[in-house]
């Protein structure tokens, strides 16, 4: 199983900053190591911008942070996942933490751009996580384990495992600067597991789970020699190309 480190570039970078990073990225990752996958999601408007960067091959891929669950048709400011491929991109993100906290992502909705992605050939990557007053309230399982279920809810039982990735990000560690304890991240990726093993039976074993949440280059290879951390996403600290490719190759 290949890690997937991942940056989320989110709403940064004009298409020439995104190229100049994209191009250094690759300048300083060089060879990537074998037992990894590098994923970069910038935001749409420099999705070309990357590819132009990433055109050499090797295992760095393209993302997109968003798309809206249809094939074509009248929904004025959206993207569909035929234009995502059509932009080279090979995965998606569903369910992060902005988008279901700030643009008000439901996990009915979610769960439907998880299962419109796959029908249309994306890899896709659901998002979950706590907010810090359900962490203290004891609700972290009952958390993931709704988010689970319902944005996995129209994924087929015999899908592609590669095709498939959650990424467990704890809302209180996002962007904050707080990254989760050890034993914080241990629990939370034992209980996804489980409830992946639960849904998909012992392929959910294959299927990989990424911790994201002020992951840095200071802190990276603690957490990916955590049992079930299988690739990181990162938001702050893969804006710059020498910080992401010290994550890259931690
Ligand atoms: P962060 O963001 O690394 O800046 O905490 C992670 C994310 O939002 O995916």
């Amino acid at each position: 199983m290949k890690k997937l480190m991942a940056a989320n570039w989110k709403m940064y970078k004009t298409a020439e900053e995104a190229r100049t990073t994209a191009e250094e990225l690759v300048r300083l990752v060089g060879d990537v190591p074998a037992d990894r996958e590098v994923l970069v999601i910038p935001p749409f408007t420099a999705l070309s911008a990357v590819a132009g960067a990433f055109s050499h091959g090797g295992a760095f891929y393209l993302g997109a942070q968003n798309f809206y669950p249809a094939e074509e048709g009248a929904f004025t400011g959206e993207i569909s996942p035929r234009m995502l491929k059509d932009a080279c991109c090979t995965y998606a993100l569903a369910g992060h933490s902005e988008r279901r906290h700030v643009l008000g992502e439901d996990d009915a909705f979610v769960g439907s751009k998880v299962e419109f992605g796959l029908a249309q050939g994306l890899r896709m990557i659901l998002c979950v996580g706590e907010k810090i007053e359900e962490r203290r309230a004891g609700q972290v399982e009952s958390v993931l384990r709704r988010q689970l279920e319902k944005g996995l809810a129209g994924v087929a039982r015999d899908i592609s495992t590669e095709d498939i990735v959650i990424a467990y990000e704890p809302v209180w560690a996002i962007g904050t600067g707080e990254v989760a304890g050890p034993e914080e991240i241990v629990h939370a990726h034992a209980f996804v597991r489980k409830i992946l093993v639960e849904i998909f039976g012992a392929r959910g074993n294959e299927i990989r789970i990424q911790y994201g949440g002020s992951v840095k280059p200071a802190n990276c290879a603690e957490i990916l020699a955590l049992d079930n951390v299988d690739g990181v996403l990162v938001g702050g600290a893969s804006l710059q190309a020498d910080s992401f490719s010290r994550i890259v190759k931690a």
